[in-house]
C-alpha cells in the first residue's frame, strides 16, 4: 500500500471546491508517455495552474500502469525543480471500470479515481459506485462517478448515442453513492469526431461544420439539484482547427473532425463545472508537429527531432487551455 500523499500528490476535494467558488476548472489531460507529462507539467508549472493527470484504459495498455505511476511521482519532482514550490497534481485514474481495478489504483498511489459505470442499469451503477466511494475513502481518495452516457470512442470506452444526464436523478445517485463528483453528459463526446456531419451546420465561408451546442439548460437543472457539487465534463477536446488543418496539409486524412467550441467550454468553466477532459486536442497537436517535420525534413530519423516540436506544440496547447479556456492560471 502506498499512499498518495507520500508521492506529493493531492485529491481533488479542496481544488475542486475553491474552483467552484472561483468560477474556473481544472485541467484534466491524459497522458500516454515523456513528452506528453513534460509538457503538461511545465505548461501548469509556467502558469501555476492545479492540473490532473488522467490515466486510461489504454493508456494503461499502451504505456504500464506501473510506469505511469511512477512517472507521475517524478512529474512531482520535476515540478519543483521548475520552482513550483507546492505542486498541485493529482494522479487520477481515467474509466475506471471495476472495483478491483479502482482498488488496485488507490492502492498504488492514485489520489483520484474514476469508477464510471454508467452503461449499467442506474441501481447497479450506484452500488459498484459506492463500493468504490466506501473503499477509496478510507484512504481520502476522491472519487468521480458518471450519470448519463457520452457519445464517441475514447480509448476501449465507446457508445454510439449520448443519453443526456437525467437531473431527476442526480441528488439520488450523489447521496446514495457519496461520490465526490459527478461526470454528466451535456452533448459532450469523446475522440476527435464528436459530430456526424448530419447533427452539424456548415459554415457557407469556410465549409467548415459547426457542432450543436451543448445542453446548458440540462446543466442548469442539475446545478440547482445539487448546488456546489463538482460537475465534470468529458470528451472537451476543441479539435482546433489549425491542427487539422496542419495534419491535412502535411500528408494527414482528417476531413470533418470537429470538437467543441471553446467558447462554450469557458462558459461552462465559470459554472460548477470544475474539471474538464482534455485528451484528442493534445494527440491533434502532436500529431501536427510530427508530420510537419516528416514533410520538411525527411532524412530526419532522430526522434527527438521530432518528439521535442511535438512537446513543444503540446505545451502551448495545455497553456492556451489552462489561461484562455479553463481560467485555472495563478490558483496553485
Ligand atoms: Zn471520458
Amino acid at each position: 500500500m502506498v499512499s498518495y500523499k507520500e508521492l506529493g500528490l493531492v485529491n481533488t476535494r479542496e481544488m475542486f471546491a475553491k474552483a467552484i467558488k472561483g468560477g474556473y476548472a481544472i485541467p484534466a489531460f491524459n497522458f500516454n508517455n515523456m513528452e506528453q507529462l513534460q509538457a503538461i507539467i511545465k505548461a501548469s508549472a509556467e502558469t501555476k495552474s492545479p492540473v490532473i493527470l488522467q490515466v486510461s484504459k489504454g493508456a494503461r495498455n499502451y504505456a504500464n500502469q506501473t510506469l505511469l505511476r511512477y512517472m507521475a511521482q517524478g512529474a512531482v519532482e520535476y515540478a519543483k525543480e521548475l520552482g513550483w514550490e507546492k505542486p498541485q497534481i493529482v494522479l487520477h485514474l481515467d474509466h475506471g471500470d471495476s472495483f478491483e481495478l479502482c482498488k488496485s489504483c488507490v492502492d498504488f498511489g492514485f489520489s483520484s479515481v474514476m469508477i464510471d459505470a454508467s452503461h449499467l442499469p442506474y441501481e447497479e451503477n450506484i452500488a459498484l459506485t459506492k463500493k468504490v466511494v466506501d473503499y477509496a475513502h478510507q484512504y481520502d481518495v476522491t472519487v468521480e462517478a458518471e450519470l448519463g452516457v457520452l457519445a464517441g470512442v475514447e480509448d476501449e470506452v465507446s457508445s454510439a448515442v449520448s443519453h443526456y444526464t437525467k437531473p431527476e436523478e442526480v441528488v439520488d445517485f450523489a447521496t446514495r453513492t457519496g461520490c465526490d463528483s459527478l461526470a454528466i453528459s451535456i452533448g459532450t463526446s469523446h475522440g476527435a469526431y464528436k459530430f456526424t456531419p448530419e447533427q452539424c451546420t456548415r459554415d457557407p465561408k469556410t465549409g467548415k461544420l459547426v457542432p450543436p451546442p451543448l445542453a446548458f439548460d440540462v446543466l442548469d437543472a442539475i446545478m440547482e439539484k445539487l448546488p456546489g457539487f463538482p460537475i465534470v465534463l468529458h470528451g472537451s477536446s476543441s479539435v482546433p482547427q489549425e491542427y487539422v488543418d496542419m495534419i491535412n496539409q502535411y500528408g494527414g486524412k482528417l476531413p470533418d473532425a470537429v470538437g467543441i467550441p471553446e467558447e462554450q467550454l469557458r462558459k461552462a468553466s465559470e459554472s460548477a463545472v470544475c474539471k474538464i477532459n482534455i485528451d484528442s486536442d493534445s494527440r491533434l497537436a502532436f500529431t501536427a508537429a510530427v508530420r510537419k517535420v516528416f514533410a520538411e525534413k525527411p532524412g530526419e530519423f532522430d526522434p527527438r527531432k521530432y518528439c521535442g516540436p511535438a512537446r513543444d506544440l503540446m505545451e502551448e496547447l495545455y497553456k492556451h487551455k489552462i489561461i484562455n479556456v479553463l481560467g485555472s492560471n495563478g490558483k496553485a
